[in-house]
C-alpha cells in the first residue's frame, strides 16, 4: 500500500493525550531551549500544519530522529515519524553539498576505499578538516570514519563466495555501507561465525544503501529508489528461503520500519524475515539449532550501549543475551541514553555542540565504568563514543567472534573444514 503525503497525516497524532511524557525523554529538550520538543513538534504541531503549512517551524530541524519519544509514549503515537515527515514535506530547495556528501555513502565509499591511504591521511589532518568545515560545514572537531583498503564485497567475492554453497543452511547478509567500506572486518567476522555454526552466507544481489542517511539529509526520492531496489533483492532472497541478517541496528530499523512509515512502502510480506545478526544467532542458539564453544582464556569487561534504533526495535536484549553466554565476559549495562550522533547529524557544524552536549552524560558514565570495551550495534554510536572517550568500541558480533573457539564450534555443529 502506498501512502499519500498530502493533506492527511500518515501517522496517528489523534491518539495523543497530551501527557507530555515524551518531552521528558527527548534528549534534545535537555540541552536546547530553542527546540519545541516532541509533543509540540509532533502531534500538537501536526494539527496546525495540516490546516495551514505556514505553521511549519524550522525548529523541527533540531530533532535527531532518535525515536526515544516514541518509546516513552503510552499512547503509541509515532512522534518521531510525524516530525520526520513534516521535515520532508516542508524542506525547501536542493540538498547542500555537505548533505549530498554525507548521504552519498556508496559513491563516496567506493572512491574512498580505492584511495584509502590519501583519504585517511587527509581526514586525520586538522588543517584538512578545517578546510572542509569552511567549504561545506562538516565540523572540524569531529573525526570522520576511516576507509578500508578493500571493500567487504570485494573480499567476499574473492575469498568466501565459492565456499558458501557447501553449507546446508543459508542466510543473506545486508552488509550496509559501513561494513562494506569502513569496517569489512565486521563482515568477515559475520561470515566466519555463521560458517562455524553451519550457515552459508550470500550477499543480496543489487544491495543499495538502506536510505536512512538520505531521508535525514532531504533526499527522499533517492532513498525511495534505493529502498525499492533493496526490497526487490530482499523479496528474492526470502522467496528462496533465506532470512536476511544485518549487522547495523540502524540499517535493520530502516529496512523494517522507516520504509513503511517514512517512505510509505509496504514491506509487510518480508518484514519478519529481516533481522539483526545478534537476534538471529541468539534465537538459533536458544532453540538448540546451533552451539557455541568458547575459548577458555577469553576475558573481557564490556559495557553495553543500547543505541536509539535498537531501543526502538526492542532488540538490545538479544545482543546482551548473546554476550552473557560468553564465560569470562563481565557485562555492564549502561543506562539507555542517546549518544547524540544520530547518523550524520553530529558531523554538521550547526549541530555539533548540541550533539556533544547530549552525549556528555553517556561519555562520563562510560569513562567511569571500568570497562575495557564498549559494545554497541550501531556504527554511528561507535564513531562518536570512540572519539569522545578513551574506550575501544566493538560490535557484539566482533566480541563473540573473538571469544569463540572456532575449531571446536565447527566440530560441535558438525561442520567439516571447508
Ligand atoms: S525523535 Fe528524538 S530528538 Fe526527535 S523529538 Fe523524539 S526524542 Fe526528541
Ligand atoms: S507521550 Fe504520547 S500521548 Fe503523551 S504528549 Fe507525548 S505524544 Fe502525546
Amino acid at each position: 500500500m502506498k501512502l499519500e503525503h498530502k493533506n492527511i497525516s500518515e501517522n496517528n497524532f489523534e491518539q495523543c493525550t497530551k501527557c507530555t511524557i515524551c518531552t521528558l525523554y527527548c534528549p534534545m529538550v535537555e540541552v536546547n531551549p530553542l527546540y519545541p520538543g516532541p509533543k509540540q513538534s509532533g502531534p500538537d504541531g501536526e494539527r496546525y500544519r495540516l490546516k495551514e503549512p505556514m505553521y511549519y517551524d524550522e525548529g523541527l530541524n533540531y530533532c535527531l530522529n532518535c525515536k526515544r519519544c516514541e518509546i516513552s509514549c503510552p499512547s503509541g503515537v509515532r512522534i518521531g515519524d510525524i516530525i520526520a515527515l513534516a521535515k520532508v514535506r516542508n524542506r525547501k530547495g536542493l540538498p547542500t553539498v555537505r548533505d549530498m556528501l554525507l548521504s552519498s555513502t556508496v559513491s563516496v565509499g567506493s572512491v574512498a576505499t580505492r584511495m584509502s591511504g590519501l583519504v585517511n591521511r587527509s581526514l586525520e589532518s586538522e588543517r584538512f578538516r578545517r578546510g572542509l568545515e569552511s567549504m561545506v560545514g562538516i565540523d572540524h572537531r569531529h573525526t570522520l570514519p576511516r576507509y578500508a583498503e578493500e571493500s567487504f564485497e570485494e573480499w567476499f567475492r574473492r575469498e568466501a563466495a565459492e565456499k558458501q554453497s557447501c553449507y546446508s543452511r543459508r542466510v543473506s547478509y545486508f552488509h550496509g555501507c559501513y561494513a562494506n567500506y569502513n569496517d569489512p572486518a565486521l563482515g568477515r567476522e559475520l561470515v566466519e561465525v555463521l560458517n562455524a555454526v553451519g550457515y552459508g552466507v550470500r550477499l543480496l544481489e543489487g544491495e543499495r544503501c538502506c536510505g536512512m542517511v538520505k531521508i535525514a539529509n532531504g533526499r527522499k526520492e533517492r532513498a525511495m529508489r534505493d529502498a525499492k531496489r533493496n526490497l526487490v533483492a530482499i523479496r528474492r532472497a526470502v522467496a528462496e528461503g533465506d532470512k536476511v541478517v544485518a549487522t547495523s541496528s540502524s540499517c535493520t530499523f530502516a529496512l523494517r520500519d522507516e520504509y513503511q512509515y517514512l517512505l510509505g512502502l509496504d514491506n509487510e510480506d518480508v518484514k519478519d524475515s529481516i533481522t539483526l545478526i545478534t537476534r538471529f544467532l541468539f534465537r538459533q542458539w536458544e532453540r538448540g539449532n546451533i552451539k557455541f564453544a568458547f575459548r577458555e582464556d577469553f576475558r573481557m569487561r564490556v559495557a553495553y550501549h543500547s543505541a536509539c534504533h535498537i531501543e526502538r526495535l526492542g532488540w538490545a536484549i538479544y545482543s546482551t543475551s548473546l554476550l552473557r553466554l560468553v564465560p569470562g565476559l563481565e557485562l555492564e549495562m549502561l543506562p539507555s541514553r542517546c549518544c547524540g550522533m544520530a547518523g550524520t547529524y553530529g558531523f554538521k557544524r550547526e549541530n555539533y555542540d548540541y550533539s556533544q552536549a547530549i552525549g556528555r552524560p553517556l561519555f562520563d558514565l562510560i569513562e567511569a565504568s571500568g570497562a575495557e570495551v564498549v559494545a554497541t550495534d550501531c556504527e554511528s554510536c561507535k564513531w562518536n563514543i570512540e572519539r569522545s572517550t578513551s574506550k575501544r568500541v566493538m560490535h557484539p558480533l566482533s566480541i563473540l567472534a573473538a571469544a569463540l573457539d572456532m575449531e571446536r564450534t565447527r566440530e560441535l555443529n558438525g561442520v567439516m573444514d571447508k
